[in-house]
């Protein structure tokens, strides 16, 4: 989840923050949210023991108005001796009923019913065969003797109406039981005074007898079940005065308290629902763990801000400030960077470091340019200088004014005359920049001067970060070169090829001969009496002797024949795309011209002949050897045929 943010040290301050506040929320939420939880239950339990205490204190109010009014009836001579009395004496009763019923609007009917089966009652007309004694309200009351039977629910006989009885049994003068006198309330009216104190809408408050049998409920269904199918396990608590318990009814939490009244064996029963008291306590707690979770983050932000601040903007600060001493831009220091603490102690360190460092660095570099012979620069990518030397300047010839460019920028400002091919060279430097792969070519300037330009890419970590050129003049190492060349091919009396050069140029003339399917002659020229111009004039006559020979063959042949001096007073010369008649009028001509040619020596005019041997391969059908031989051959035969003569040989003997 966290690879999708990028790991900078402000994010991982954040998250570090953000741990640490949200691990310090959890133990404060653990520990706030187990007092609220507590706390939230027992002001709840509270709540409704004090509704059931209040419930309890009315019933128990009103039922002992009712027992007082049952007894003080039940003391009645006239009501307990009524049985079999006349007519006087009945309106006395009811009159007196009536009176106890206008004056207790809580009771719904008071009536008495005698051994003899007759009922005195008020605005009543029982059902025919309606027999008092068979009625619940009599047979409990004669049960209970002499105790009163309170709160009986049973229904009337004619509309069902569930009814509450308080009875009790009446004794005449003769100590007889003779009836019994009973006053009902309704049980909406019952209900409606245990439903007078609630504080929770899923709070149920009923009444159940000792034996855990439901008498008033605001549920009719309820009412003469067994308690323990509304609230399990309740009924073995009754022992007790008052108390409480949690339950579970058709997979809900539930919760209830009771508590008995004194002057019956009633106790009222408050039961809620759990959730009705979780529900807002779990809302306060959720308020209560997002608030600490908002500021946690906030802490969090807070902090970071703090450390982004203090830490991580100075650090960042400084690694841009050892960027640009790194880059060389010597950008001003501010002084208010970093607060004045530890931080700002180091990051000074550092880049005074750094600076350091670096200006060695950079001097050291300096010096390793600078003390090269070759011209050096280096270019990034985007063709922008990175260093150059001295040397670079002075071989092409420089003399910028810009600094920090880019070499198109640096060589148009620096270019001593106008833009010429050479210079061309470095303004195409650009196009190379980015290129793989090292060269080493040679740059002809128009002074005659040579550079040797080598250059490299500058990989760095496999990448190419620019490219650096170096240029070295080796204009008097190719001179030289050449000078060696020319002296290791080149007969130095004469200035001619030298035997060596002459073979191995015949060789590749037969060859491209055999290529080209021409016919190539070689002839071979010999000095006659040579030995005599030696011993008659001196070695230095002999030598100039050689010279005029040799002057006189360059400037008698052509460009693309190979003149050779290949032994001490013998030539060869190589005629490529020269038939055999061609060679012969060739060496004729050349013999004739000595023939007729004199040169000088010491003021006396000498002349000398020469034997030629001449021999020719038609489509280069023959080796270098057979080639010499033949000449050989035809030249030792003009020797032999009296000297200054030609003779054409172009097969062995
Ligand atoms: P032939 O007509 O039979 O060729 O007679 P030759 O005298 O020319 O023949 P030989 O081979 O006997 O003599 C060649 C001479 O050339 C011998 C040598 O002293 C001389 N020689 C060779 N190289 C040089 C040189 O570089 N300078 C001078 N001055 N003489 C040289
Ligand atoms: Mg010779
Ligand atoms: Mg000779």
């Amino acid at each position: 989840m966290f690879s999708k943010y990028k790991l900078t040290l402000k994010n991982e301050f954040f998250f570090i923050e953000l741990a640490s506040s949200m691990m310090m929320s959890a133990v404060f939420i653990a520990i706030l949210s187990t007092s609220i939880y507590m706390l939230g239950m027992n002001e709840a339990r509270q709540k409704i023991i004090s509704s059931n205490f209040r419930i309890s204190t009315y019933t128990e109010a009103t039922l002992e108005g009712l027992i007082v009014t049952a007894k003080i009836l039940a003391d009645d001579s006239d009501v307990a001796n009524f049985i079999n009395h006349n007519k006087t004496m009945e309106k006395t009763v009811l009159n007196r009923y009536r009176s106890i019923t206008n004056a207790n609007s809580n009771i719904k009917y008071c009536y008495s019913g005698y051994t003899n089966g007759d009922l005195l009652i008020n605005d009543y007309t029982p059902v025919a065969n309606y027999d008092p004694r068979t009625r619940p309200w009599y047979t409990s009351a004669m049960k209970k003797f002499p105790d009163l039977s309170v709160g009986i629910p049973y229904r009337e006989i004619q509309t069902g109406e569930w009814l509450l009885s308080i009875s009790k049994t009446l004794v005449d003068a003769h100590s007889n039981i003779s009836g019994v006198i009973s006053l009902d309330c309704s049980l909406e009216y019952a209900n409606s005074l245990l439903n007078s104190a609630k504080y929770y809408d899923s709070q149920a408050n009923f009444v159940v007898d000792s034996k855990g049998t439901i008498l008033v409920h605001q549920n009719e269904e309820y009412i003469q079940k067994d308690m323990d199918t509304i609230v399990p396990g309740l009924s073995k608590l009754l022992t007790e005065n008052s108390g409480y318990i949690e339950y579970t009814l058709s997979g809900r939490n539930r919760m209830a308290v009771y508590k008995k009244l004194k002057s019956t064996d009633w106790t009222i029963v408050s039961a809620i629902d759990s959730s009705e008291i979780t529900t807002p306590i779990r809302v306060k707690l959720s308020l209560f763990v997002l608030f600490l979770i908002l500021m946690a983050i906030a802490l969090g932000l807070a902090q970071v801000k703090i450390y982004e601040k203090r830490f991580v903007g100075p650090l960042t600060s400084l690694g841009k400030r050892i960027a640009d001493i790194t880059d060389g831009k010597h950008s001003p220091m501010p002084t208010s960077r970093f607060s004045n603490h530890e931080i700002a102690t180091i990051a000074r360190k550092i880049e005074e470091m750094t600076e350091t460092s670096l200006s060695k660095k950079a001097y050291e570099l300096k010096l390793i340019l600078e003390s090269t012979s070759d011209g050096i620069i280096v270019l990034d990518v985007n063709s922008k200088i990175i260093h150059y030397n001295t040397q670079f300047l002075k071989v092409w010839n420089l003399d910028p004014h810009l600094e920090q460019s880019t070499i198109r920028e640096f060589v148009l400002s620096g270019m001593v005359g106008s833009v010429s091919p050479e210079s061309e060279h470095l303004l195409n430097m650009h196009e190379l920049c980015s290129g793989e792969g090292c060269r080493l070519d040679l740059i002809h300037l128009k002074n005659g001067s040579v550079l040797e330009q080598y250059s490299c890419p500058l990989v760095d970590a496999g990448n190419i970060s620019g490219r650096l050129w170096s240029y070295r003049d080796i204009t008097d190492k190719m001179i030289a070169e050449k000078t060696l060349t020319q002296l290791a091919t080149t007969d130095s009396l004469t200035g001619l090829r030298n035997r060596r050069y002459f073979m191995d140029q015949a060789e590749s003339e037969i060859n491209q001969a055999k290529r080209n399917c021409l016919p190539l002659s070689l002839i071979l020229l010999d000095i006659d009496y040579f030995k005599s111009i030696n011993d008659t004039y001196g070695h230095a006559a002999g030598d100039r002797a050689l010279q005029f020979l040799a002057d006189s063959l360059t400037s008698m042949l052509r460009t693309t024949d190979t003149i050779g001096r290949i032994g001490g007073e013998e030539f060869g010369i190589l005629a490529p795309n020269t038939n055999s008649a061609s060679a012969f009028r060739l060496a004729e001509k050349i013999r004739l011209f000595f023939e007729d040619n004199f040169f000088w020596v010491d003021g006396n005019a000498l002349r000398l002949t020469v034997s030629v041997g001449v021999t020719t391969c038609d489509n280069g059908a023959h080796s270098i050897d057979i080639l010499m031989r033949c000449a050989d051959e035809a030249c030792y035969l003009a020797k032999s045929k009296g000297r200054n003569v030609t003779v054409v040989q172009n097969h062995l003997t």
